[in-house]
């Protein structure tokens, strides 16, 4: 029996690498529902190429477009968030790999969860918003969440077989983005274009910003917490940047694991898509020759601020993790159209936390009215700057 994929958010950069992973094994794999938010013009033609059951495009605008695109096909087409949601409880579903960027992945992932469907996350936000809720639910309906962000995979297959073994701390490794050699007033100063060139990874535009203000690592470590059961002094980052070891993992005993490649998110896509099993691949190997050398560092908090923000947000728990992801996800893209400086991104997010309600125990309504209020405090921030 082939399993049959669901991915939302078809037309990113997760979702086109996920299209070749299962391109290259059609005999275990096959598309059921491809999902996008604008790229209507990709998605038609990714559905032209894999067949699925259904597509959904969000933006309800682009509805005909799709709908007359595939007229001749019969391939069923839907519009909107709420279809999205909705297409992911199907039974014709067995693997949701949830790509989508930022908080919009949350309601299709607990969809998805309560219809008891493996999820292969890509969307950290996720957790970082609700990552409370979605571990409840997930037990609740024995739904299994496979990571697929890579150094969470790196964790995931450093702790496979190790049964009742308690992990005693992570390593989270980052690269160091764009801007690790860089100084202060450069950084203060530097443009997108700069902050869009990542040394190692080929990743869509919110997610470089984030490697290149650290804010990324920070959500990982708040997705971590949740994935892995972890106590914050449990958590540690170290900047690698060869990025060649994607996390380690330290037992009880000392012993550390690391898993180890070279960046490329096909493999950590592929083995949450194939878990237990590890399929064959061609992959480019990792040539030790060409790495004479690992070398490690601690982060600078004082240059990358956004880190420090994040890991406030993980040991204050509750709503901040949602408060600030919102804030984050408004800078990111305030940043992108050149309406903030660098540093003025952790200015406001800094800003919004501390204007924002805290809420200890939030219920699935408090995330969404979180959320809410904090982007509208955002784009406050940003105009009255
Ligand atoms: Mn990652």
């Amino acid at each position: 029996m082939k399993k049959r994929i669901a991915i939302l958010g078809s037309t990113g950069s997760i979702g086109i690498q996920a299209l070749e992973v299962i391109e290259s094994h059609q005999d275990l794999f096959e598309v059921e529902v491809l999902t996008a938010n604008h790229n209507s013009e990709l998605l038609i033609k990714q559905a032209l190429i894999y067949n699925p059951n259904s597509v959904v495009i969000a933006d309800e605008s682009k509805y005909s477009e799709v709908k007359e695109a595939l007229i001749k096909t019969d391939i069923k087409v839907f519009a909107g968030e709420k279809s999205i949601a909705q297409i992911v409880e199907s039974d014709t579903i067995d693997i949701v790999l949830t790509a989508m960027v930022g908080f919009s992945g949350l309601i299709p992932t607990i969809n998805a969860i309560k219809s008891s469907k493996i999820i292969a996350l890509a969307n950290k936000e996720t957790l970082v918003v609700a990552g409370e809720l979605i571990t409840k639910l997930a037990i609740e309906n024995k739904s299994i969440i496979i990571p697929v962000d890579s150094e969470h995979s790196a964790i995931f297959q450093c702790i496979s077989g190790e049964y009742n073994n308690k992990i005693e701390k992570i390593y989270l490794t980052a690269s160091g983005g764009p801007f690790l050699e860089k100084d202060y007033e450069f950084i203060k100063n530097a443009k997108k274009s700069e902050a869009l060139k990542h040394p190692n990874w080929n990743m869509g535009n919110k997610i470089t910003i984030d490697s290149a203000t650290m804010m990324n690592k920070g959500l990982e470590a708040i997705e971590a917490k949740w994935l892995f059961s972890l106590k914050p002094e449990q958590i540690d980052v170290v900047i690698h940047p060869q990025s060649i070891i994607h996390s380690m993992v330290q037992f009880e005993d000392g012993s550390i694991k690391a898993q180890m490649g070279l960046p490329d998110m096909k493999l950590p896509i592929q083995y949450a898509l194939s878990y237990p099993t590890r399929l064959k691949s061609d992959f480019k190997r990792l040539d030790f020759a060409n790495y004479p050398m690992f070398t490690f560092m601690q982060p600078d908090t004082k240059k990358f601020r956004n880190l420090a923000l994040a890991f406030e947000a993980l040991k204050t728990g509750g709503n901040m993790p949602c408060i600030m992801n919102a804030a984050n996800e408004i800078v990111v893209n305030a940043y992108l159209n050149n309406q903030l400086g660098f540093y003025e991104m952790s200015d406001i997010i800094e800003s919004v936390m501390e204007k924002s309600t805290f809420i200890q125990k939030p219920s699935l309504d408090d995330y969404i009215l979180t959320d809410n209020l904090s982007r509208k405090l955002t784009l406050s921030l940003i105009e009255s700057k």
